[in-house]
């Protein structure tokens, strides 16, 4: 075992830092969605933080977590609780969110790239 997560934080700091900010991001955002239907405040809060960690350590912020902000309000919606999800019936897979405070709704394309156990 030689790529053991303490090496890499012993000889390479900064893509550390970042794989730390990025945990916590995931972290942040899973407690968020678990937060959402009963304290909308603190999800808001803990969704925020998980952004602001991204502009800080400049980490894109990974799919799964981007289709959980508003693409207009910028609003942290979590699936089923403030926002709708539908799956599209057409050919090329997509999903549509509908934002609870905006209503605006978007198209995610669904890349088979993406979809993850394949
Ligand atoms: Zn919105």
């Amino acid at each position: 075992m030689y790529f053991k997560r303490t090496d890499i934080y012993l000889t390479n700091m900064k893509p550390a830092l970042r794989q730390i900010a990025l945990e916590r991001m995931q972290i942040l955002i899973k407690n968020a969605i678990s937060n959402a239907r009963t304290n909308p405040k603190l999800a808001q809060r803990q969704a925020s933080l998980a952004k602001k960690l991204s502009t800080k350590y400049r980490i894109r912020m990974p799919y799964d977590i981007r289709i959980n902000f508003c693409k207009k309000c910028k609003k942290f919606i979590a699936p089923g609780v403030n926002a709708r999800i539908r799956i599209g019936r057409s050919s090329v897979k997509s999903i549509r969110i509908t934002c609870g405070f905006c209503n605006h709704t978007y198209r995610k394309i669904i890349q088979k790239s993406i979809t993850k156990g394949q």
